[in-house]
């Protein structure tokens, strides 16, 4: 793996961090600011000594240019000139950007994915962009984890033309989900969301791993109906139902189903209805989990170790339906057990329900592939490993 910045001697340098700053945006306003907040440390840092810090970011996706003004990172640069002591300009690619970083300290480019409205560039690491993002500073930093299971010019084609290094961030993100890969026992992962077909191939790596799974969420309807349990009109992932048949018979003790639960009869914020396993009607949706079920996974999480979250019990969005996620963030973080928190909609859940924890992945997708096992590119920057990932 590409080595960490301790040691590492910036001075007169024009260092480039690429940062994750694709934070949730809502009506103007950043919903969520963990990832511009947890980049801080490796650019507090590097500023130490460094001559120039330029910063990278992709946000959102770029398909039209409509897209370019909903996924500008002015909001993101009027957030850390919050945070941050030294200002922070941002340059648009009509700028001239060398002359601007010349002028200032710190400078944070316009989106890269601005770059995709041109053959996708930046998307698929295109090599004149890769060697342009290059051109601009002498060192590299990835720092963006949650972009790692992706090349792109900004994280990975500019680290084939320039002296490489992985940021605290990514570190960061690695020792914890270690923890996952190498669990203090039991273990046991608790998997919910809406859909399984994003899942399997997680599911798969930890079933054998795992002392229980916990399936919550919308995702346990499709078990529960191979099961011959009517589940009336929740979410089911047709796609999925054969996968879900397969591993319930072959782990019948190791996967723990919720078993009662709220229920609305739209899918809106109405005013909840409890229902058993056993009587859950035609025109139910189930929307969240019950005590019972409640009750269940709080003795699993007493019984483990080392605990693996990642997707919320409900949905957890609608007031009337967020009871079961966020009577599962209390459990969890009351615990004292290590309990790590996958990133996506389970860090969303934790901040809505204002639960700080201590172990919450910054990334989705990269989280879900570092922990299935995959070799992420975004951690194995330069073009020897370009060598290794063709070999
Ligand atoms: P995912 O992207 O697969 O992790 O799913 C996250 C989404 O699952 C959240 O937006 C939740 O609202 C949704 N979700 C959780 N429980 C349910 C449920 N019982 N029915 C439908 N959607 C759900």
């Amino acid at each position: 793996m590409t080595k960490g910045i301790e040691n590492v001697d910036f001075k007169n340098k024009r260092v480039i961090i690429r940062c994750d700053f694709n934070v949730p945006v809502i009506n103007g306003k950043i919903e969520d600011d963990t990832r511009i907040v947890k980049s801080l440390k490796t650019i507090n840092y590097v500023l130490k000594t460094a001559d120039r810090v330029i910063l990278l970011s992709h946000a959102g996706r770029i398909k039209t240019n409509e897209d370019k003004e909903k996924y500008s990172l002015k909001i993101v640069c009027k957030r850390l000139n919050e945070l941050m002591s030294e200002e922070v300009i941002l340059a648009s690619y009509e700028d001239n950007i060398n002359e601007i970083i010349s002028n200032n300290k710190i400078v944070l480019l316009e989106n890269t994915r601005f770059f995709d409205l041109d053959n996708k560039k930046e998307s698929n690491c295109e090599e004149s962009l890769s060697k342009y993002f290059a051109s601009l500073g002498d060192i590299f930093i990835n720092d963006a984890f949650g972009v790692s299971h992706r090349k792109s010019a900004s994280n990975y084609g500019i680290s084939k033309y320039l002296p490489s290094y992985i940021g605290f961030l990514v570190e960061s993100e690695i020792n914890m989900l270690d923890k996952v890969i190498n669990p203090k026992m039991p273990f046991l992962t608790i998997m919910g969301g809406a859909k399984v077909t994003d899942k399997i191939k997680i599911i798969e790596k930890l079933i054998e791993k795992v002392d229980k799974l916990i399936i919550t969420g919308g995702m346990a309807f499709t078990f529960l109906k191979v099961k011959g349990i009517n589940v009336g009109s929740s979410i089911i992932d047709e796609d999925s139902l054969e996968f879900c048949k397969n591993i319930l018979e072959k782990y019948p003790s190791k996967i723990i189903l919720p078993v009662d639960f709220y229920v609305s009869k739209s899918f809106e914020d109405n005013k909840p209805e409890y229902r058993n396993l056993n009587n859950i009607q035609d025109d139910d949706i189930c929307l969240d989990i019950g005590e019972s079920t409640i009750n269940i996974y709080k003795e699993e999480i007493m019984r483990a170790n080392t605990i693996f979250w990642n997707g919320p019990a409900g949905v957890f969005e609608f007031e009337n339906f967020s009871y079961g996620t966020k009577m599962l963030c209390d459990i969890l973080y009351k615990s004292n057990k290590i309990v790590v928190v996958g990133g996506g909609d389970s860090a969303f859940a934790i901040n809505k329900f204002n639960y700080k924890f201590e172990n919450v992945s910054t990334g989705g997708g990269a989280t879900l592939k570092y922990i299935e096992g995959d070799r992420l590119p975004g951690l194995f920057l330069g073009e020897e490993n370009e060598k290794e990932f063709k070999n």
